[in-house]
């Protein structure tokens, strides 16, 4: 506990700390902390894992004025980040109260509207927040610290210019914290406009590799469910998560997996915002023990006990197989990372090895039980009539022989 003490954080926001069984600050926290207190402007080089939300929630919530309504206000990407950071928040403010409210699009408007007449931290995604100032149901004229949360990841969401007008709408006398766990083009052209000397802190990564073990199969398609079945039963230990890279997969491979006797459910952007939220907390809950997601759904989510990640389709973009990754080895527990790839990821696999610098063991089939015939049709649809027959199957074969 002295080590967070010696950042200057409060004895209220010490307590909280210590009621989360946090015992040092993550490297993150002790880098940002001192600055961000002592009001400057930070660029954070980080992600969701490394501790970031204590940091920007500890300078709030001590320097926060109580009962002059909005004093933060933290932009993130996603829904289900607001929802995240809004909770974080509360648990660290316990003995310093703020008023926290999340606003987000998808859900209804009215009780937000009534949310933000006495809220004091605002924690919501552009659109919906854009809304709020057309509606001028928001005020930001008290806002004393913005936080562009994920910043990256909001800009390669397109809000850039949703965030730009929203942050116009701010005093210009506030402090600007600006977190993104890479700093693109667009982070240092937004941080030169709309920040003031800012100060730059960079954690190494936010992965500890020791502690994830990264491991590849090589399989036909028509095996990838098998041996995911086969090692969520045999492997998995505590909560799973699997990556697909569409919705329509997602949707597919849940189905299978519950067929085959897996605890499994999907999630994705196609959802209703109550039905994400009420699938997060199945998951969070440990109700459900694997989600299966896309990158949107599972990015930037911060869930405890996550022991393994499977790639069940490498992803297009090779920096979203980091963020995936991420999601376990967390706050110094151990991970697993496993890619089951077959011929089709074959080119996405290899982005992957070329842009990210990571170790991934090949390792031999295990031993498999027949199952029952999954669902097919983990394609889209085609048109019989017009398709050729299909070709170069066999040759594929000779390159992922799996037994
Ligand atoms: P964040 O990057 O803010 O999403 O935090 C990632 C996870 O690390 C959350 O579950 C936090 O509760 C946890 N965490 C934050 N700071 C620490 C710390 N100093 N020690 C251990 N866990 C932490």
């Amino acid at each position: 506990m002295d080590n967070f003490k010696k950042l200057g954080i409060s004895n209220a926001i010490l307590k909280s700390i210590d009621e989360h069984g946090f015992e040092n600050p993550s490297e993150i926290q002790e880098k940002s902390i001192p600055l961000i207190l002592n009001g400057e402007d930070v660029i954070a080089g980080s992600a969701t894992g490394s501790g970031k939300t204590l940091a920007f929630a500890s300078g709030i919530i001590q320097n926060s004025d109580r009962g002059y309504g909005i004093q933060a206000l933290i932009l993130t990407p996603t829904r289900e980040l607001a929802e995240q950071v809004a909770n974080s928040f509360k648990k660290f403010s316990r003995y310093d109260p703020l008023k926290v409210v999340s606003i987000y699009g998808g859900v209804g408007i009215n009780p937000q509207i009534k949310g933000l007449k006495t809220a004091e931290v605002v924690v919501g995604t552009p659109g919906r927040l854009l809304d709020h100032i057309s509606r001028n149901t928001i005020r930001l004229n008290n806002v004393k610290t913005l936080v562009l949360d994920e910043a990256d990841h909001m800009f390669d969401m397109g809000f850039i210019k949703d965030v730009e007008k929203i942050i116009q709408k701010c005093p210009e006398n506030r402090q600007t914290l600006l977190f993104s766990a890479t700093i693109t083009k667009e982070v240092v052209r937004l941080s030169r406009k709309y920040m003031v000397d800012p100060v730059e802190v960079a954690v190494e990564s936010y992965i500890d590799p020791k502690k994830l073990n990264q491991v590849v199969y090589k399989v036909q398609d028509d095996m990838k469910l098998f041996l995911l079945v086969h090692l969520l039963k045999n492997e998995t230990t505590n909560l799973g998560m699997v990556f697909c890279n569409t919705k329509r997969n997602t949707d597919k491979v849940a189905k299978n997996l519950r067929n085959s006797g897996v605890n499994a459910i999907a999630i994705h952007g196609g959802l209703t915002q109550n039905k994400r939220n009420n699938i997060m907390e199945l998951f969070h809950s440990k109700k459900v023990s694997v989600l299966v997601c896309t990158d949107v759904a599972g990015r930037g989510l911060d869930i405890k006990d996550v022991s393994h990640v499977y790639n069940y389709e490498i992803p297009r973009e090779s920096k979203q197989y980091i963020h995936r990754i991420g999601r376990t080895a967390r706050a110094g527990s151990n991970g697993k990372a496993i890619n089951i790839l077959s011929p089709k990821d074959h080119d996405n696999y290899m982005s992957v090895l070329r842009d990210n610098d990571v170790a991934i063991k090949e390792l031999t089939l295990p031993a498999m039980e027949r199952m029952k015939k999954p669902e097919r049709a983990l394609e889209k649809p085609v048109n019989r009539m017009n398709t050729p027959p299909r070709k170069g199957r066999q040759n594929q074969r000779q390159n992922y022989n799996h037994r």
